[in-house]
């Protein structure tokens, strides 16, 4: 808290957030393994050193070891074992897949952060690295998890096929712990007929049995079963330190992976929320990045830049062209305009760009010979500058170059509020649109805490309307028209350069193009969708 420039922006972040999370309560529990959890601990490979414990401040590291983190209960006491064994081995699994999803050249994300649980207002906020979560809220949210529900079983068959052929050594142990009349349920079962209810009761039966016995845990058991760090995590830990019946169900919903959808609890939920702040570092990250780097929202005209470049229409973009490497080069071929398919191009061209741009000082009056220099580059480079002056003053020679095609930095630091393509407007709106679609639509879509099911029913939501109706846009955006928005929106919004057409750049639409046809959509889909499903039952 002793940078002014971001005390503003923590202390907003922090209000916002308290409402936001506040809300989250009010939908039903569930979740599921999605394609997202697959940055996990792989097999193989070694498993993390395990988590201290020391009165009440509990350390637990990123299956990757890219972070320490720290949750202290020392002020909610009855709170230490969900803290550390709910909490923490999700918080250290997503982690690295946060940071993955949320790149920025340069950038590196808090390595070290902290979750205080203590009594507050609110739900949870975030400023810098410290989270701070309300226990009178959150003491609310344990022990929720109850016994394996009809809901949560989503592909009867896959299951009782396992069961049956004892496929696998944990459907071989379940196969082991049913009755001679259970088997014969379960052998009769036709995926077609109409006795699925029976099977299903079977199903659920032997898994809540299981459920609170001692751990069933044995290493020949799981072979071939991919175990979420969430799980390995409470495997590694001394087995009276564990709740059994936790790490029993997250060996079943890890068996099952494909065949059950996975329960996340609403509390931990509301962390990954707050998670997503400590990684994006909003106003922060403009001073971790290098000197004079280029943004994705920094380039405004992909389309003539890499025309001029790949013409080599002037000295400067011979230069530069000669300047890239050959899969650099090939990027300038493969663009085609503006769209998601060009998403690794742009990626190319803007690091080929950054790499110029550390190099050695570009000006050369041959090179610069017809392209007017602001004053303010000429005195720059009449400094002869090095380090870090030299990549902004490499920077300033680019802009006048490309005045068309690359924001100049000097303006984008200046031009407040504008709506016009290179100013900065507001972005509010993403910073919790952002954490609310990691949490909704990556770490617990079975939730549908924010898509048409949630919405179905309510007024219009609005794309700028902060967390799940910003959620909603985004997700519209990215599995129509570019699956790597959420990427871009953060990394311009870390570094500051938000500006509206970035959407225009990215899915050849403006955004308020977009939000017209996703309400259309939403409409349609609103008439079309049949009532929403009973919310999954919570015990
Ligand atoms: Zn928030």
């Amino acid at each position: 808290m002793k940078e002014p420039t971001t005390m503003k922006t923590k202390l907003i972040v922090a209000a916002v957030c308290a409402v936001a999370a506040a809300g989250c309560n009010t939908t039903g529990p569930s979740a599921g393994p999605t394609s997202g959890r697959t940055l996990a601990w792989a097999p193989g490979s070694p498993i993390p050193a395990p988590a201290e414990i020391s009165t009440n401040r509990y350390v637990i590291y990123a299956p990757d070891g890219s972070c320490k983190i720290t949750i202290d209960t020392t002020k909610a006491t009855d709170m230490t074992d969900w803290a550390e064994h709910r909490l923490a081995p999700v918080l250290a699994e997503w982690y690295p897949m946060m940071t993955a999803i949320m790149p920025t050249p340069g950038y590196k994300a808090p390595t070290n952060w902290t979750v205080t649980i203590a009594p507050g207002n609110g739900v949870a906020a975030t400023g810098g690295t410290r989270v701070t979560a309300n226990y009178t809220w959150f003491r609310t949210q344990m022990d929720k998890e109850g016994p394996f529900t009809a809901n949560e079983i989503k592909n009867l068959a896959g299951i009782v096929d396992r069961l049956r052929k004892q496929s696998d050594p944990i459907s071989a142990y379940l196969w082991s712990q049913l009755t001679g009349a259970q088997k014969a349920t379960l052998k009769s079962y036709q995926p077609s007929g109409s006795d699925a209810s029976e099977a299903r009761q079977v199903v659920l039966d032997v898994f809540n049995k299981i459920v609170p016995e001692p751990s069933i845990y044995q290493p020949a058991r799981f072979k071939g079963i991919h175990l979420t760090y969430e799980t390995l995590a409470l495997l590694h830990q001394s087995p009276k330190d564990v709740e059994l019946s936790h790490v029993n169900r997250l060996l079943l919903q890890d068996s099952y992976a494909a065949e059950t959808t996975r329960r996340h609890l609403e509390g931990v939920g509301a962390l990954v929320h707050e998670e997503v702040h400590v990684v994006q570092q909003y106003g922060g990250g403009r001073r971790n990045s290098p000197a004079g780097s280029l943004s994705f929202g920094d380039v405004t005209n992909y389309g003539s830049l890499v025309k001029k470049l790949q013409e080599k229409a002037d000295p400067i973009s011979a230069f530069l062209n000669l300047q890239m490497t050959p899969g650099e080069r090939k990027a300038l071929t493969d663009y085609k305009g503006p769209g998601p398919t060009d998403y690794y191009s742009r990626t190319n061209l803007v690091a080929a760009l950054n790499r110029i741009i550390r190099g050695p000082g570009l000006y050369d009056a041959a090179l610069f010979k017809g392209v007017t220099l602001r004053d303010t580059t000429v005195s720059a480079r009449d400094e002869k500058p090095e380090g870090s002056d030299l990549a902004r003053l490499n920077r300033a020679l680019l802009e006048d170059a490309y005045p068309v095609e690359l924001v100049r930095a000097a303006a984008t630091t200046t031009t407040a509020g504008g709506g016009a393509r290179g100013g900065r407007v507001d972005s509010g709106w993403l910073t919790e649109g952002i954490p609310d679609y990691i949490r909704w639509f990556i770490y617990q879509p079975e939730a549908h805490g924010a898509d048409l099911i949630y919405f179905k029913g309510k007024a219009d939501p609005k794309y700028n309307g902060l967390y799940r109706p910003s959620a909603y846009f985004l997700n519209y955006v990215t599995l129509k028209y570019d699956p790597h928005i959420v990427t871009k929106l953060n990394d311009v919004c870390r570094q500051g350069k938000y500006y509206e057409a970035v959407w225009f750049d990215n899915t050849g639409k403006t955004l308020q193009e977009l939000n017209t046809e996703w309400l259309d959509q939403f409409h349609k889909d609103s008439v079309a969708a049949p009532a929403p499903a009973p919310a999954p039952a919570r015990t």
